[in-house]
C-alpha cells in the first residue's frame, strides 16, 4: 500500500509504545492508554500509520462516551 499523503511505496514497519491522552484541561485527571502498534512511516514524507488494538480501542471508546454523558 503507498503512503495516503505522498503515495510514495518507500514505506517501512517499525514497532512503537505510544501514550494516548485526551486532550484539554478537563481530562487532565484521565488515565494514558498506552499502545504498542506497529507502526508503518513513509520514508519519504514522515507520514505515520497504526492500528489501535481493540481493547485500547475500548478504552477510548468508554472514556469518550462518559465524556459525552457527563
Ligand atoms: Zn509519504
Amino acid at each position: 500500500m503507498p503512503c495516503k499523503s505522498c503515495f510514495s511505496v518507500n514505506r517501512k514497519k517499525f514497532g512503537a509504545e505510544m501514550g494516548i491522552h485526551f486532550l484539554g484541561l478537563k481530562n487532565i485527571d484521565k488515565p494514558i492508554v498506552w499502545v504498542f502498534p506497529e507502526l508503518v512511516v513513509c520514508l519519504d514524507c514522515g507520514a505515520a500509520e497504526f492500528v489501535v488494538p481493540e481493547a485500547e480501542l475500548r478504552e477510548l471508546v468508554k472514556d469518550d462516551a462518559a465524556a459525552a454523558a457527563g
